[in-house]
This record gives structure tokens, sequence and C-alpha cells, in this order.
């Protein structure tokens, strides 16, 4: 079995090494859109899959291997097929990871949260990414499929309260991930209220993603284009920072002098005003006729939100990274 992959590139860690802490396919979820398929082994009693030093061993003879290659590492992952938290040595494997002096990054669906061992256990990384795929108990039980121990009140409680604790140290980067799916989380009164509870938790980012890879249910719609505008307006009215995470793995913004190359960097990340368009396409000393002819290929699509025009990058056949 292979605790560890790469270094991949990601947008969000730049180049990391994953570590499968947990045994595939067993977590406190089956989320709809889950791309392991429905044969999720869903539980809560967090155990031992591994022994930590075996982990952190071959860890450490990773690094040294990519760094006798000449290349970079900017975080250790811990993001398994399944919930990292489930691990009961996690704290332990945290603070392993520490000493080699890179930094240590958990992905969560957070339902455990409302343990202060798991709180505890995550205040040791440097960056923290925890699902909200929902506000209401029922929409979470309708996309994310909890174990029928995990209680929604005690999980959002318990996330408020790692925030607050997290985002309070120096050196910290809380992130939160919502997952929209098409009829299920991307009602007005949903997107507000999952908005409203993120920006409660003051994270450093917020992304919004949608399924790309084959769902574990075929009613697993990805939210279409116009709502994905609609929650990234939403989701900036209470956090400074809301990205979609669609697989692009650029991060150069600014006017690079070529249109098509910027507007289609830009919108995969979020949808752009029509005012901002015609700004960029100023600096870049173009003419709308580029957005047009993007319009056209369906490279690009138009809509309409709250009185303003947004263009979005088509995200149909992408590949979603984590
Ligand atoms: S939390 Fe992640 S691993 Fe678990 S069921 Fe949902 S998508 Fe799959």
């Amino acid at each position: 079995m292979e605790h560890l992959f790469g270094p991949v590139p990601s947008r969000r860690l730049g180049r990391s090494i994953g570590i499968n802490n947990v045994t595939p396919k067993h977590c406190t979820y089956a989320c709809i859109y889950c791309q392991l398929g429905r044969a999720v082994h869903v539980e809560t009693d967090r155990r031992e899959f591994y022994r930590p030093e075996l982990l952190i061993g071959e860890a450490q003879q990773r690094i040294r291997d990519v760094y006798s290659r000449g290349e970079t590492i900017d975080y250790l992952t811990i993001v398994p097929d399944g919930e990292p938290t489930l691990d009961l040595h996690l704290e332990e494997l945290i603070c392993g990871l520490q000493e080699t002096g890179i930094p240590v990054a958990v992905i969560t669906n957070g339902s455990l949260l409302g343990s202060p061992d798991v709180r505890r256990a995550l205040l040791g990384a440097q960056w923290v990414s925890i699902k909200v795929d929902a506000a209401s108990t029922a929409v979470w039980k309708k996309i994310d499929r909890p174990h029928k121990l995990l209680d929604h009140t005690r999980l959002l409680r318990g996330a408020e309260l790692f925030a607050a604790e997290y985002t309070a140290r120096e050196g910290t980067f809380l992130a939160t991930e919502t997952m929209l799916i098409g009829d299920m989380n991307t009602s007005e009164a949903e997107l507000s209220s999952i908005a409203r509870f993120v920006g409660s938790l003051q994270p450093d980012a917020a992304y919004l993603s949608i399924p790309t890879r084959p769902p574990a249910e075929s009613f697993a719609i990805p939210a279409g284009e116009a709502a994905l505008a609609r929650a990234y307006h939403v989701f900036s009215e209470h956090t400074s920072r809301v990205e979609h995470l669609t697989g692009y793995e650029g991060d150069e913004f600014s006017a690079t002098g070529v249109a098509i190359d910027d507007l289609m960097s830009i919108t995969a990340v979020h949808p752009m005003r029509k005012e901002a368009v015609e700004a960029l396409l100023q600096r870049d000393g173009s003419s709308f006729d580029v957005v047009q002819g993007l319009l056209e290929a369906q490279a690009l699509l138009c809509t309409e939100y709250d009185g303003h025009t947004y263009y979005v990058r088509k995200f149909r056949d992408r590949q979603m990274g984590r």
C-alpha cells in the first residue's frame, strides 16, 4: 500500500507531497459526489490505521529523494482517500512531520471537529481546509450523507471553536471548501446561510468547487456557471478572498499583454464583472472582440446577477485539483 504520493502541483499548496494516513475509503461521510464511489466504509470512531513513525519515516525518505533531484517541496499534505481525522495518531503524525521543517497541511471534511482532541491535533498544522457543503441539517444529510452518530450542531460549533483558536495563531492558513451541487445547495437561502457561516469562521480563503470527476451518485450534478457566479457574489459579501477551485493551476492574474490568456486564467478562478474585463482589455491593448470570440467558442459564458454582467470560464471537462 502506497502511503505517499507526489510531489504534485496544486494551486493552493504549490508542490505538495500527499500522505495517506487512513486506509482508502474509510470516512465519516458518504458524499453523493465522492470520487471514491459508493463503497465507502462510514465510521466515526477514531483509531489507529498506521503507526505514525512508519509514515514519518517514509516522508523523510521521500523528502531526501526529492531534494537529491534538486526539486522543491512546499507542503506535506495529509489528504487520504477518506477522512484524515479518523486517525487516532493525527497529532503525533503532524508533530513528527513538522520536524522535517516543511509546513504541514490537512484537508478534512470537518465532521469530527466537535471533538476537542481533533481540534487540538489540527492546531499543529500550518494549513487546514475544512469542508462546508451545507448550513442546514437537511442539506448536509442529503449531500454529505453523514454517519448517523454525527451531530450537525456539534460539528458547526466545533468548527467555530477551532477556527477562533486557529486563526488567532501566527503563521496559520485556514481555508474552507464548498462543493456546489446543482439543485442541492445552490438555492439563494442555502447559499446565504453557508456564506454567513463560512464568514463567521474568518477563513483566509473560501474555495468553491464542483464535482469534475465521476461522482458516487449520478444525480450529483455540478452547479452551473450561473450558480457559481451567484455563489461567488454571495460568499464575497462575507469573506474577502473567495476563489473557484476548478483545477486551474496557474496563478498569474496580472495583465500579461495576452488578453486571451489573462481572461481564461482569471475567469477560471472567479467570475469577472464586465467593467473588470473592459479594464483588463484596455491594459492588454485589446478590444472586446476577444471576449466575443471566447463566447462564440463557448470557452467563456456570460451571466447576469444582481444587475451586473459576469463572465465565467466554462467548467465542464476540466479536472479539479485538491
Ligand atoms: S468527505 Fe471526502 S472522502 Fe469522505 S465521502 Fe465525502 S468526498 Fe468522499
